[in-house]
């Protein structure tokens, strides 16, 4: 709607009318000086995105610093009401009569109002989780590890934090980083997705609503230089990166290079096994939901079925369920999936699918050719199911990031789980059985991080941390969680020896 429009992007000053997106720097909302922006735009330009100049980026991080001292002597206590706070304000935006932060994920991102609000509703379950610190911060303590000597440890914050962020999840990802960091008592520098920009902003405005002190979380937008920016700056401590595979291994080497822990989430390739004995009712309903949902944008997206001996049957009846799901504007009443995020996604997924039938795969249902009515421009691509797929084929080899399944086929489960063993990526996997036997020597035999029973796409609550491994990981502690809290912690430990007999030499007495 175009009150949300003009909310999170100021009437812009220059030439064009098109409106402009601000920085976020020492607690005010600040136009970018810089001449050079980018477009935020799905297909339609709404908005620009300034590339922050060398001049912002420093001022961003001066604040961070300068108000680290202070933010970290914070007690605890007083961190916590304010993510308190901020879960309520949050809560409160998800209302039926403001739904803000909502509309404009599905305006920036094109992704439906329903899927928009999971986004929003699994970034706040952290924010929830950074509630419980007073408990999760805790250190250790050993007495009487000699005579009269004791041993404690305690987590203190690292510094100055920074984020950088993907644009498939607008709201939850942010939320994976800063509000973890921040309740440690870390200040926080975050470059939002250059897509989708505005969630953040907004995020921002409502964190700053809840009472941080001015600078503890600074905002700066752009690409490249912003993210070289961040792996070099020596008052970085730590750096939390969701995104593809191309900028997370670049990131986690420079930002390691200059010293910094880096934390990684990257692409995947899930893959579903499906077993002749699951139910398949079911199967096939979360099938359909876990690859197309999203418009398949999701990391643990279900892209890959592997259809184990008579499972294969089903096909057909999977393909008619496809068929159903309504593709349209993400705001529009019904629509099961929207839009891909560019015009270059949708020509790179439809290349993919492309290359499935050059390679000796069959395309099963064809979403290359969709047109959505008024929408005729849109980068929408319909459901499409490749099957005899093989692990040498492109489409199975790349992250389609697509409503696009590919279907393998395999006689038994010990082949299934060679090929998802054999795949680099490692961030989610299901097995669909009625078999508990079967499900559990898949759950222990399978080399992937995330694996659901019957359920299709086992993202972790944050009590638990979001584990994927292998390609889809660099690093060694993960987000959120305990691991969250370990990641943007130090330990300090305190070896204490008190002797009775040297307390009467001691101390003075006071005048
Ligand atoms: P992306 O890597 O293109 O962008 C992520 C961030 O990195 C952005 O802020 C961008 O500005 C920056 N960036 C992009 N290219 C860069 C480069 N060459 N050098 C330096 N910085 C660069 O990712 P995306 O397209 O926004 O997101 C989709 C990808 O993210 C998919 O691969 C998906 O699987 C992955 N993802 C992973 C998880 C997870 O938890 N594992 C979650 C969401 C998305």
């Amino acid at each position: 709607s175009s009150k949300v429009k003009f909310t999170w992007y100021s009437a812009s000053s220059f030439s064009s009318s098109v409106p402009t997106v601000k920085l976020f720097i020492d607690g005010k909302f600040v136009e970018s000086k810089i001449q050079a922006w980018m477009s935020v735009a799905t297909n339609e330009v709404i908005g620009r995105v300034p590339q922050a100049t060398k001049a912002e980026m420093d001022a961003a991080i001066a604040s961070c610093k300068r108000a680290f001292p202070a933010w970290a002597d914070t007690s605890v206590l007083s961190r916590q009401q304010v993510m308190l706070r901020y879960q309520q304000l949050i809560k409160e935006n998800l209302r039926r009569d403001i739904l803000e932060l909502i509309s404009l994920i599905t305006l920036e991102q094109g992704k439906t109002l329903a899927d928009a609000e999971g986004d929003v509703f699994r970034g706040l379950q952290v924010v929830e989780h950074a509630c419980s610190v007073t408990s999760l911060m805790l250190g250790e303590t050993m007495p009487s590890i000699t005579k009269d000597m004791d041993l404690y440890s305690y987590r203190l914050p690292l510094g100055v934090c920074a984020g950088i962020a993907p644009f498939n999840f607008p709201a939850m990802i942010p939320l994976w980083m800063f509000p973890m960091a921040m309740v440690c008592g870390n200040t926080f520098l975050m470059k939002p997705s250059e897509r989708v920009p505005g969630a953040t902003m907004l995020l921002a405005k409502l964190l700053q609503d809840s009472g941080v002190p001015d600078g503890t979380l600074n905002i700066i937008h752009g690409q490249h230089e912003a993210v070289n920016f961040i792996c070099d700056h020596p008052n970085i401590k730590a750096i939390s990166f969701v995104g593809s595979n191309q900028a997370g291994e670049y990131i986690f080497e420079r930002g390691s290079r200059h010293g910094k822990r880096v934390q990684a989430n990257m692409g995947a390739k899930n893959h579903g096994v499906v077993m002749p004995d699951a139910n398949k009712e079911n199967t096939l309903n979360q099938l359909v939901g876990a690859a197309f949902g999203a418009a398949g944008q999701r990391c643990m997206a279900l892209s890959t079925a592997i259809f184990v001996g008579e499972a294969k049957k089903w096909l057909p009846e999977l393909v008619e369920r496809a068929k159903n799901l309504r593709v349209n504007a993400g705001d529009q009443p019904g629509a099961d999936l929207g839009p891909l995020i560019t015009p270059q996604a949708k020509e790179r997924v439809c290349d993919l699918i492309d290359s499935g039938t050059k390679e000796g795969a069959s395309i099963l249902l064809d979403g290359r050719k969709i047109k959505v009515k008024g929408y005729e421009n849109g980068n929408f691509v319909g459901p499409t199911i490749i099957s005899n797929v093989k692990p040498n084929m492109t489409c199975y080899k790349e992250e389609i990031f697509g409503p696009v399944l590919v279907v393998l086929e395999t006689e038994t489960l010990d082949e299934a789980i060679k090929i998802v063993n054999d795949n680099p990526y490692g961030n989610g996997t299901a097995i669909f059985t009625t078999n508990g036997a079967t499900a559990r020597k898949y759950s222990h035999l399978v080399d992937v991080g995330q694996v659901g029973v019957n359920v299709p796409i086992p993202v972790p609550l944050p009590m638990f941390s979001f584990t994927g491994s292998r390609s889809s990981f660099r690093g060694d502690t993960n987000f959120y969680g305990k691991q969250g809290i370990h990641f943007y912690t130090q330990l300090k430990t305190i070896t204490s020896q008190w002797k009775e007999d040297d307390a009467t030499l001691s101390p003075p007495a006071v005048a």
